[in-house]
């Protein structure tokens, strides 16, 4: 079985158990494509300059890199293919002012690891998955935003006692996605930890589930997600021990996509469907919609 196919056994379990599923117990909770806002495509022609939206305008369709496996922020659906969440919103919703419905974006699932060189590569015309803006990755890609501040926390069993944040983790078990900065973070900072990479957060999480691994940390944002999922299994703990803000990755050096990405967040934020996208999403695992942070057009 893959990670993916795991975890969703293991939440449909924890879901029968709890009784869901029974005639009159309500679905569980998820993006409802009802609350979420539609998008107006806007005339783009006034957008020049960029290699990557000139390639997507012969080519009549965007192609946009995203995770698969991140409740409320980018799940890929199995039976229909499609990705939901507040990272696809965002998605959208700039696709939209660079002329692209919606169903004009083929979302194409790229792990944390492989970020930058599918944006090097041109594998992707843009990326939008949970994606830390920093200086390191800025010297291969470039970044529009940020849309959302994270920042990195842990995700235990339910009956776990012994760990309370990240000084805890001497000796044990911590699993992350290769590639990312909370990996890295542990790496440094916390070199007594037992860390444990895997391509994926949900197969970090399966390993939690079965009592392989005693902890995954990454991004707040994300691990709410799972907990939200399996609550009477997983819980997250201790404080925020990081900032992470989320940007678009764009190839290095497309400037003219990077600011029409910029105009399009502030204009989104503006009118209402930034919050509109988030409380439809990521505001169902539990957390009111922040005020996005400044954008910062370097
Ligand atoms: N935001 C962090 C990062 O970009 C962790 C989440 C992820 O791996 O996507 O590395």
């Amino acid at each position: 079985m893959t990670g993916r196919a795991t975890f969703a056994a293991a939440v449909l379990l924890t879901l029968l158990a709890a009784g869901c599923g029974k005639a009159g117990t309500p679905p569980p909770k998820g993006p409802q494509p009802s609350s979420l806002p539609s998008y107006q495509v806007q005339d783009a022609a006034a957008i020049t300059g960029s290699p990557t939206l000139d390639a997507a305008r012969a080519r009549g369709h965007l192609v946009v890199g995203a995770k698969e496996d991140q409740p409320y922020l980018g799940q890929k659906n199995p039976a229909t293919g499609e990705y939901s969440g507040f990272d696809i919103e965002i998605a959208k919703m700039v696709g939209a002012d660079l002329g692209f419905a919606p169903d004009r974006i083929q979302f194409k699932t790229i792990a944390s690891a492989n970020r930058e060189t599918a944006l090097q590569n041109g594998q992707v015309d843009y990326y939008v998955g949970t994606y830390t803006i920093n200086d390191n990755r800025k010297k291969l890609v470039g970044f529009a935003g940020p849309y959302y501040l994270a920042g990195q926390s842990l995700l235990v069993g339910k009956n776990n006692t012994s760990i309370h944040g990240p000084e805890d983790l001497n000796g044990k078990k911590v699993c992350s996605a290769a590639g990312s900065t909370p990996y890295q973070r542990i790496q440094k900072q916390y070199p007594q930890a037992k860390l444990i990479a895997y391509d994926t957060y949900s197969a970090c999480v399966d390993n939690l589930i079965t009592g392989q691994v005693d902890a995954v940390t990454t991004d707040n944002s994300i691990l709410m997600g799972y907990a939200a999922k399996v609550p009477d299994e997983l819980k997250v703990v201790g404080p925020l021990f990081s900032k992470e803000p989320y940007g678009i990755g764009v190839p290095k050096n497309d400037t003219a996509l990077r600011y029409a990405l910029d105009d399009a967040l502030a204009r989104h934020e503006e009118n209402g469907d930034w919050k509109k996208a988030y409380d439809a999403t990521l505001g169902l695992s539990g957390v009111p919609a922040p005020t996005p942070p400044p954008i910062d057009r370097y």
